[in-house]
Formats: C-alpha cells, sequence, structure tokens
C-alpha cells in the first residue's frame, strides 16, 4: 500500500531526487526561484514516511507561513494519507506555542498564555513609557519594540542588555525593555518573538525537555532558511546538532543520536533583514553543521527563460553573492511588456485593461493574475479602479480584518475570558461599551492592585476595598465582574468558541450599541463581526483545518476545540493566510514581501520608480538597496509565462504629486527583453492630478463577495452592498483616526462637504497631510 518508489520520485530530476534520498548527514539545498525546493521538500517528508518507515510524528517541517503549511500538509497526506496528519508542519512561531502550551510552567507562564501581537504590545509599550515617565516624543513605542524585538532575535535578555548600556540612553532602553518584560510576564503573555526565545531558553535550562524533543524529532526540514533569525537558526540548532561535536563529550550511554536536517533556501531571496533574517545562517550553513552535505539546483520551473534572464540580469547587480545560473527548458516565451503610466491612477487602468484583454484574447483566468506592490498603501488605486471595472480582486495583507476596532475588541474580551490576568485585554473592554467605568475608577483599582500586590483583575473583584471609589463606579463594576465571571463558566464548561463570541457581544451590550448608532461605519462594525462569528463557527465545526489544531488530538476525541484553540488560531494567522483558494474569478493583490514563496501565469510588477520601489529609505544605503533588489528578483521571479512591469511618471500619496524618475531596477534588466507599450518620450505633458479625484468615480462593482478571512473580502463585500463605496466619514477637528498607512492621526481642520470633504490631518512623526475623506483610507476611532 502507499505509493512505489518510482511514483514518488517521480517528476523530480537527478539532484531533486538525490536531495529526496539523502540519508544521515545534515543537507543543505541551495537553490534559485523556481528550481524545487519547495517541491523536493514536500516529497522527501513523504519519502522518509514511505520509504524510510519514519514516524509521522518524529517529523517536524518549518514553512514561512501557517498558509504554506497546510499546503504542504495536504500534499504530503495526497502522497502517503491520512497518517501523515500528525506530523507537525507549521511556522517557527506555531511550533513554538506548542511546545510551550505543554512546558510553560517550567518557565513561570500559565499554559492558557495570550500571544501579543503588533498592536497589543504597543498598548503594553504605551502603558511602559508611561509607567517610567517617558517623553513620548523621544521615546516612540514603535521604536522601542523593535529595539526590543531586535535584541529577541538575537537571544539577548534584560540582563545581558542591562549589563551591556554604555550611557544614559542606553540605560533607559535597557529599563523599558525590563518593564515590558516584566509587565508582560504579569499579564500571562508572551510576544511573537518570545515564542521563539523562550523555547530556546527552555531547551536550555531543561536539557531533559531539550532531550524529549530531540528524541520525538528525528527529521527537520526548513523551508526558506534564508530568512531565518539567530533565534530561530539557534532553536534548530539545540534539536540538530550533535552534542559530541559541541561539547566533547563522551557517550554516557544517554546519548540521542541528532535527528536528519535538511534545510533549503535561496540567499537571492533574503528580504526579512529588517525583522532581524540573518542570510549568514544559510551561508554558514557548512560550518555550522560539520560534514553538511549540499545540493544545488540550477533548473527552473517556473518561468520562461525571458523572466530569468531578466531576473538573473538585475540581482547580478549586488555584490559579494555566489553566482548562479539558473535556467529553463520552458523557451523563451513572450516578452516582457513595460508601461509608463501619467500617474497612479493611469498605471491601474493599464493593469486593468490589460487583464481584460488577456482574460478575452489569451483563455487567461483572473485568479491566474497576480499584482505587486512595494507597499501596502498603493493597493488603494488599484481597488478603486478595480471596482469601477468591475473586476473583482482580492487584497491580501493591508489593513487586516483582526486589526479592524470592533474586532480587536471582540477579540480582547475572548481573551481575557480565556486569560484575566491579561491586563492590556481587560483594560480595553473594561469600559467599551461604555459602562460608566471611568478613569478615574481604573486608577482606583490600580492602586488597590499595586498596594495588595494582586492582579488588576482580583482587584477588580475586589473593588470594594478600593480607596476613593465612588460608589457608583463600585456598582457598575460589580456589574461587570458579575457579566465577565458568568462568561467565563461557558469558557470552563469548555463551551464552543462561536457560542462563547455569540454571548460575549450580547451580553457586554456591544452590539447593542453599534445598532443604536446612525454612523453608518458602525453598519460595517456589525458586518465585521458577523464575519468573525461565522470564522468562529467555521472553526469549531472543522478545527482540523486550523494550522494550529494537533489533529492528534482532535483525532483522539481527547479535547474539543474550544476557546482557546480558536484564539491561538487566530493569533497565528499570518497576512499570507488570507489568500483564499478555488476563487477562479479574482485577481490578487499583494505587497512584492507577501508573494514570497508563490507562483502566478501572469505577473504584474508596478510602481517601479526609485523612491517606491527601491523604496526612499533604501535610496543612500547600499545593504538596504541590496535588499530592495532581492525583493525584486522575488517579484520578477513569481511569473511563469508573462511579465508586465510599469511605472508613473507622477504619483500621489494622498496629498502632494512627486514626479519620481523611473526605477534604477529598470535600467538593470536587459533591454531587448522589454516590449515598451509606452514610455515617458511619448507623453506630450502631464497635467497635476486634481485633489478632488475627478477621474476616479467609482461606479457600482460587481465584487465577488466572497466570506473568507481576509479584510479585503470584507472590504469588497461593504463595497458592493452600500453606494457610494466608500462612504465619506463624519469627522470633526480633535477626532482621532487610523489611516492606513500613516497610522494614528488628529484632525486638524476640514473644508468642503460630502464628497468633496478634505481634511488636514496631523500624523504626528508623519506630517499634517490634507487627505480628500472620499479616498483617504481612515477610520475614525
Ligand atoms: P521559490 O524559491 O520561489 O520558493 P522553489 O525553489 O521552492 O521556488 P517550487 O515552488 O518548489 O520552487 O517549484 C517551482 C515550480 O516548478 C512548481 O510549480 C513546481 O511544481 C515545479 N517543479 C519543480 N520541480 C519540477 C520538476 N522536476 N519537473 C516539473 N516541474 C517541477
Ligand atoms: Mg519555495
Amino acid at each position: 500500500r502507499g505509493p512505489s518508489r518510482e511514483e514518488l520520485l517521480e517528476g523530480l530530476n537527478e539532484p531533486q531526487r538525490a536531495a529526496v534520498v539523502h540519508a544521515g548527514a545534515p543537507l543543505l539545498v541551495v537553490a534559485g526561484a523556481g528550481s524545487g525546493k519547495t517541491r523536493v521538500l514536500t516529497r522527501r517528508i513523504a519519502w522518509l514516511i514511505q520509504e524510510r518507515q519514519a514516524h509521522p510524528g518524529s517529523i517536524l517541517a518549518i514553512t514561512f507561513t501557517n498558509k504554506a503549511a497546510a499546503e504542504m500538509k495536504e500534499r504530503v497526506e495526497d502522497l502517503v494519507g491520512k497518517r501523515a496528519r500528525i506530523m507537525w508542519v507549521s511556522t517557527f512561531h506555531s511550533a513554538c506555542v506548542r511546545i510551550l502550551r505543554k512546558e510553560a510552567d517550567k518557565l513561570g507562564y500559565k499554559s492558557s498564555f495570550s500571544i501579543y501581537d503588533a498592536a497589543d504590545q504597543k498598548r503594553l509599550m504605551q502603558l511602559v513609557c508611561k509607567d517610567l515617565d517617558l517623553d513620548p516624543k523621544r521615546y516612540q513605542p514603535g521604536a522601542l519594540l523593535h529595539w526590543v524585538s531586535n535584541h529577541k532575535n538575537e537571544l539577548r535578555d534584560v540582563d545581558e542588555v542591562k549589563k551591556d548600556a554604555k550611557n544614559k540612553l542606553e540605560e533607559t532602553y535597557a529599563a523599558v525593555y525590563e518593564l515590558y518584560q516584566r509587565r508582560l510576564r504579569e499579564a500571562n503573555a508572551l510576544d511573537f518573538d518570545d515564542l521563539i526565545m523562550a523555547t530556546v531558553n527552555l531547551f536550555q535550562a531543561y536539557p531533559e525537555v531539550r532531550e524529549t524533543y530531540r528524541r520525538r524529532f528525528r527529521h527537520v526540514l526548513v523551508d526558506e532558511y534564508q530568512d531565518t533569525n539567530h533565534a530561530q537558526y539557534a532553536l534548530i540548532h539545540q534539536l540538530c546538532a550533535d552534542p559530541m561535536e559541541e561539547t566533547g563529550a563522551t557517550d554516557d550511554g544517554q546519548r540521542v543520536e541528532p535527528a536528519e536536517l535538511m534545510v533549503v533556501g535561496d540567499a537571492d531571496q533574503s528580504i526579512y533583514a529588517f525583522r532581524g533574517a540573518n542570510i549568514r545562517n544559510i551561508l554558514d550553513f557548512e560550518q555550522d553543521f560539520p560534514n553538511a552535505t549540499s545540493i544545488l539546483l540550477e533548473q527552473n520551473y517556473r518561468s520562461t527563460q525571458t523572466i530569468l534572464n531578466a531576473a538573473n540580469a538585475v540581482i547580478g547587480n549586488n555584490k559579494g553573492r555566489k553566482p548562479k545560473r539558473l535556467w529553463s527548458d520552458a523557451g523563451d516565451g513572450a516578452r516582457i511588456v513595460g508601461y509608463v503610466a501619467d500617474d497612479e491612477h493611469d498605471e491601474a487602468r493599464f493593469v486593468s485593461s490589460t487583464i481584460d484583454e488577456l482574460v478575452d484574447e489569451h483563455g487567461v483566468r483572473p485568479a491566474d493574475v497576480a499584482v505587486f506592490y512595494r507597499t501596502n498603501a498603493q493597493s488603494r488605486v488599484f481597488e478603486e479602479v478595480f471596482i469601477r471595472t468591475g473586476q473583482p480582486y482580492k487584497v491580501v495583507g493591508g489593513v487586516r480584518f483582526y486589526e479592524r476596532r470592533e474586532v480587536r475588541d471582540a477579540l480582547a474580551y475572548l481573551r481575557m475570558l480565556a486569560n484575566p490576568d491579561d491586563q492590556v485585554s481587560l483594560r480595553r473592554i473594561l469600559n467599551t461599551p461604555k459602562r460608566g467605568i471611568g478613569d478615574r475608577a481604573v486608577e482606583c483599582v490600580t492602586s488597590l492592585a499595586d498596594r495588595d500586590r494582586i492582579t488588576f483583575w482580583d482587584a477588580l473583584r475586589r473593588a470594594d476595598d478600593a480607596p476613593g471609589l465612588a460608589t457608583r463606579s463600585a456598582t457598575n463594576i460589580r456589574g461587570f465582574v458579575a457579566m465577565v465571571e458568568e462568561l467565563q463558566s461557558m469558557v470552563d464548561a469548555g463551551e464552543r468558541a462561536d457560542v462563547v463570541l455569540e454571548s460575549v457581544l450580547a451580553r457586554s451590550g456591544y452590539i447593542a450599541e453599534l445598532e443604536d448608532s446612525d454612523d453608518p461605519q458602525d453598519a460595517t462594525r456589525l458586518e465585521n463581526l458577523a464575519e468573525l462569528v461565522a470564522v468562529a463557527r467555521e472553526f469549531s465545526d472543522d478545527p482540523v483545518a486550523g494550522p494550529s489544531a494537533d489533529p492528534a488530538d482532535v483525532d483522539a476525541g481527547t479535547v474539543a476545540p474550544g476557546l482557546r484553540d480558536f484564539l491561538e488560531r487566530v493569533a497565528l494567522v499570518a497576512d499570507t493566510d488570507s489568500i483564499p483558494q478555488d476563487d477562479d474569478g479574482v485577481v490578487t493583490l499583494m505587497t512584492l514581501h507577501t508573494a514570497k514563496g508563490l507562483e502566478f501565469p501572469v505577473v504584474f510588477l508596478t510602481g517601479l520608480e526609485d523612491g517606491v520601489f527601491p523604496h526612499a529609505r533604501a535610496l543612500g544605503d547600499q545593504p538596504e538597496l541590496e535588499e530592495e533588489r532581492r525583493l525584486a528578483y522575488v517579484g520578477l521571479t513569481r511569473a511563469r509565462e508573462r511579465l508586465y512591469i510599469s511605472r508613473a511618471v507622477v504619483r500621489s500619496a494622498w496629498g502632494a504629486p512627486s514626479h519620481n524618475p523611473g526605477s534604477r531596477f529598470l535600467d538593470e534588466l536587459p533591454v531587448d527583453l522589454v516590449d515598451w507599450k509606452r514610455t515617458e518620450a511619448a507623453q506630450t505633458s502631464w497635467s497635476r492630478p486634481d485633489l478632488t479625484g475627478g477621474n476616479t468615480r467609482l461606479g457600482t462593482p460587481t465584487a465577488a463577495g466572497r466570506r473568507n478571512f481576509s479584510s479585503a473580502a470584507v472590504r469588497a463585500d461593504a463595497a458592493a452592498k452600500s453606494k457610494p463605496a466608500r462612504e465619506v466619514p463624519s469627522l470633526e477637528p480633535g477626532d482621532r483616526v487610523l489611516h492606513d498607512s500613516f497610522g494614528m492621526g488628529t484632525v486638524v481642520a476640514l473644508e468642503g462637504v460630502a464628497e468633496k470633504a478634505v481634511a488636514s490631518i496631523d500624523f504626528g512623526s508623519e506630517g499634517v497631510k490634507r487627505l480628500l475623506l472620499r479616498y483617504a483610507p481612515v477610520e475614525k476611532l
């Protein structure tokens, strides 16, 4: 039973086969884009199970996104059947969560710990800065978090950072790190970087625990190894290095043979240095793992030779890389098509009409098409034009569904129920919707918590003892505590996540408040909450579909998926996870970062302007410029058959139009590969785009609504239901708003009315912007 050797090796070339059947020493597969690294890794897992009788439970495979994990799992299951289900195929984060849930007590955490995402971290950091009395202008939470994150990725703990502080500033930073960690711990919470660092620390502090996992995972496989950071490297090393080589220890009979390790990657596709990824991990593999074998793949099976030549030419401009010759026998294929647009609207119209042409005349399906851009904010114009032309689309990333205020509120309720020590969540919803528990009351409760050294939640339960608390507030707090305890009893009874969520929304008065409001945005909020309930229901019905569900547990029927499982799933959903599958009629819009590992028959690479791509930040900085070039390489190599490149002569970022020169990456393309449909010279003049948005009226879209995890679908849905497509938010000076790319701001002034309304908004470090509200991606907070 199961596939034969031949079947497992079918459709693989010689070096690919060698990688699949390799046994023993650590194996590195380095190869350019589209050479079958992911395919080889997947086949190898099937091979291990089928031919080498590896127990599926002894396999740990690491992918870059949850979506990639789900796909890989599916492929392996297709090959060797259901028994493959119990293998661990997941991201580093998911794998660490699973380990930590079991071992949390050893690190002084409860296994119900929360996972703080970027927004939670920011709130917590704001609290920390307040506690330390830091000037918010000088110490920005975002910058502090980035700094903390870097240390964690390098596995530097608070003590070490404190010890190394060389001046006042560094001491302050160290104090921030210390308090931030203490607050996390008090909240029984870990941030994303902690997940990895805590697991590494766990293995270091408890060798016997590490040995348990070393014994368990006999095969470790890592995709996209070029984007691992030091902490992730250390984790792999702990699981796979040979301890004899490390310490020279003698065999005491207890020794576990190191696991077999295979990593695959491409140094030219390392694009996460800003998040601590270290290209050295792949370059130094042979030193890090002595007696390692490496295999080189050179044939590309994805793209035409024209596309490959273009990609090879661009990446060839990076210094200090190992040159590799990637070739394809797919033939030259079509030439690359270039287009110089007047402005970003013209660029989007070019993309839209070209898609129409491809669909009508070349049998291309919209789902075959992807549009890439450098930054999230660039999606807006494409969305506007696609809505107008009735081209269904989805945006991957952007302001994500899970970042919307109402969704975060609802999740804060759930998280607080699962883990009442989670202060950030508890404080977030304590007076949301308003229930007469104001800042004064919160201060009184906080002092009680500080005085008696109890958690904020315990202090709420004993609010009657809080000195100075007004009687009315005390009554309101009692009501709140009673409600929470009632909801908690549902959670303790193992109630389904969707049922708990519906009770929360009803009992808290959250839904009622939105229903009573006349703010049109609140109608959208209700839809988003309905969506969240649907997501929870889907999860409760089919937990195995969830990447973080442990099928071993589910199969055995031991653990019904409850609220905690749901929260974990939500916490780990990454951008790329929101790509709906099986959707034939929909074009995909995404940033270049999100495109990693994917492939599409038709690719539009847009916004090729110096200052946009490469990003303005990289223009004067060699290492950053090289990272941008790798990003270009990733973008170009996603295309299988047809590649379009475009730039706009003028681009306005919701305010002043700017005139950007063509991207230097365009100059790096061999001229004979590109067929320019329109060049800058062909343009007689360009007119400043009208700030009132003149040429981009939105019509009735035909967006195909499809329920899924992406904000885009929700956005497109909302747009389809209400006309005009974008409600103009009613704002007043002093209102706080959230902008998709500028972040939080305060309205300073308003001019014009209704569709012509223009607001001047102060975005702090981003400056004051004048925005046409009908089109600006702002949300009132
Ligand atoms: P990236 O660097 O972009 O992650 P990769 O090296 O992981 O790319 P894959 O995604 O595994 O490459 O493969 C690229 C494409 O080539 C896929 O469509 C895959 O199915 C196909 N492919 C890989 N190897 C072969 C082969 N030997 N014969 C035919 N097709 C192949
Ligand atoms: Mg791959």
